[in-house]
């Protein structure tokens, strides 16, 4: 397929943009540009038709099974797009006076009110625009009640080897040092080590929950224990609370911070780095310390509360990406308080039942019941056969499934991780199942064939040595 760029025939246009309607400045000569921008020069009919095509061979949601583990690609109900796609939340602007947009701070006041309700947490703030980023602001919240309190020596973090990718790297970019403790042969966090690893210079633990290999910590309560005990405090990366929300409560397990990825559980569509929202939760001790500006209400009216002398300050322009938090909003007031578990429940419920049909030839990284994912590993066949994780995700693609999340998490080799979520029906999971199976089968018949897979999609099997030796990381114009 051919760029914007490749279609460009000189002289063509299209008038999409409206006549300009203000007043035209005109700039002094040393502010203009020196030569042309470089523009496609394309009718309207040449960018629908390139647009169209572009989408036709992408995969969403909308076009098939995408069991993409950790990431929780899930069908987000259209409602909360036409909800946060209402002039009176879209065509405002956030400096705008505060008496002039009350229900649009009453609605971040709300899913402030609800996301606290299910999470446990007393105070929230929505500027962080992704999961990562609100790691970190919750890792500066630790970081400044360690400093405020004078104790400039808890500097670690400790990480369990079961948690995301970016627990680490966030303790690490908030300029903690990362101590890092292996988990137990059942896959949980192993409590002696955690004892062992806890001391004075404690700063806290980032807990992911369901961890990597999508199990529940089963000693959760003994873990934020012996972390408090030690002085340090617990955060809980709640980025997927898909199996768990409604249920239980970070807060009511003691942990004193959390981030939810409001696009991965709360109906925002997301992929290709769409924006997003990393909602950060905390208790009341650590709220002083939440980026600014906060809502509040004062004389009876929502306002931005101006007195946070103790916040670490902004983490991003004015309050973070507003409509991911509208359709938030608009799809736990849809639900409602019983089915917010109801979904968290099918969500474990649909884990558990495509993980038993699996296992029919797969093998799981860890027996028992799941939460929302589980790993498959395919340790043993790569070793005898050959067969790695990529093929069968290769394999996948040409019968219309999107792979799974794959070599994550690292502790588990040729590991493939699976997410149904709770929006897909048994009849496609049965279909999905059938797939996995019949490609494992074929695999494991003649092994040679699966190497070449996908044969119908618009790219097969790139190169990958060529492109990490040669990237071509820049399109090049003649
Ligand atoms: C997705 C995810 C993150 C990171 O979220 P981003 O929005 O991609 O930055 C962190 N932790 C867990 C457990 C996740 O699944």
């Amino acid at each position: 397929m051919k760029l914007l760029f490749e279609k460009s025939v000189a002289g063509r246009a299209s008038s999409i943009l409206p006549v300009c309607d203000v007043p035209v400045v005109d700039l002094a000569d040393n502010c203009k540009r020196q030569r042309p921008l470089r523009l496609p020069e394309l009718s309207e009919n040449d960018i629908s038709r390139h647009y169209s095509q572009l989408e036709r061979r992408a995969h969403g949601v909308n076009n098939g099974f995408y069991p993409l583990g950790s990431c929780t690609m899930k069908y987000n109900p259209r409602v909360n797009e036409a909800v946060a796609a209402l002039p009176g939340f879209t065509d405002i602007h956030p400096l705008q006076p505060a008496h002039t947009v009350q229900g649009a701070l009453e609605a971040l006041s709300l899913a402030e009110k609800y996301l606290c309700a299910i999470t446990g947490m007393d105070a929230m703030t929505f500027q962080p625009a992704a999961g990562a980023h609100g790691e970190l602001t919750g890792v500066l919240l630790i970081k400044k009640y360690h400093e405020a309190r004078g104790d400039t020596a808890r500097v670690k973090i400790i990480v369990p080897d079961s948690a995301h990718g970016t627990n680490p790297a966030t303790a690490a970019m908030a300029a903690m040092s990362v101590v890092n403790i292996p988990s137990g042969p059942d896959g949980c966090v192993d409590l002696d080590k955690l004892r062992a690893a806890v001391g004075p210079d404690t700063a806290g633990l980032m807990l992911t929950n369901p961890n990597t290999l999508g199990i529940f910590e089963k000693d959760i309560l003994e873990i934020t224990k012996i972390v408090h005990d030690a002085g340090g405090l617990v955060y809980y990366d709640g980025a997927n609370p898909n199996a768990v929300m409604g249920v239980i409560r970070p807060g009511d397990m003691g942990f004193d911070c959390v981030h939810l990825n409001l696009h991965k559980t709360f109906s925002t569509p997301h992929g290709g780095g769409g924006p997003g929202s990393g909602a950060v939760g905390c208790k009341d001790f650590l709220a002083p310390y939440l980026p600014k500006p906060h809502v509040g209400v004062k004389d009876d009216a929502y306002c931005f509360r101006g007195d946070c002398p103790e916040s670490i300050g902004k983490v991003k322009s004015f309050y973070g990406n507003f409509l991911v938090v509208l359709r938030a909003l608009a799809y736990i007031t849809t639900l409602g308080r019983e089915s917010v578990a109801d979904a968290a429940k099918n969500a474990v419920l649909n884990a558990n039942y495509m993980m038993k049909r699996l296992s029919e030839c797969y093998s799981v990284a860890n027996t028992g019941l799941c939460m929302h994912e589980f790993v498959l590993t395919l340790e043993k066949e790569a070793k005898e056969k050959h067969i790695t994780a990529m093929d069968i995700a290769k394999a996948l693609l040409d019968r219309g499934i999107h792979p799974p999340t794959m070599y994550f998490p690292l502790i588990v080799h040729e590991a493939l991780m699976v997410e149904p979520t709770e929006t897909e029906g048994k009849e496609t999971l049965d279909e999905a199942a059938d797939i996995f199976i019949d490609i494992y089968r074929q695999a494991m018949a003649d092994p040679e064939s699966v190497h070449s897979f996908p044969l119908t999609t618009p790219v097969g099997r790139p190169d990958e040595v060529a492109a990490a030796r040669n990237p071509i990381l820049r399109y090049t114009f003649e």
